[in-house]
């Protein structure tokens, strides 16, 4: 349903490297986990599906993270 690739780098090796991105964390109500998954009625993990995109673990960690990107790091002097 999310396309099964990483929707920034078209990651599609492996499903364990594949998380749900929330596009906008405040409206974050809970993690798409399987324990989240088997917690909760399939309305519930749908309407929080819609609010996220997939990413492979590391774009992820990138989004997460943008101020330790090593270009951002090396321009600033700071390695
Ligand atoms: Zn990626």
């Amino acid at each position: 349903m999310a396309g099964g690739e990483c929707s920034k780098c078209g990651y599609a090796k492996n499903l364990s490297g594949l998380s749900f991105h929330h596009l906008d964390a405040p409206e974050k109500d809970f993690k798409l986990d399987m324990r989240s998954l088997s917690n909760r009625t399939i309305e519930k993990v749908m309407n929080e599906f819609e609010k996220c995109i997939l990413l492979c673990h590391n774009c992820h960690s990138e989004v997460h993270n943008p101020a330790l990107d090593l270009e951002v790091l090396s321009s600033s002097r700071l390695l």
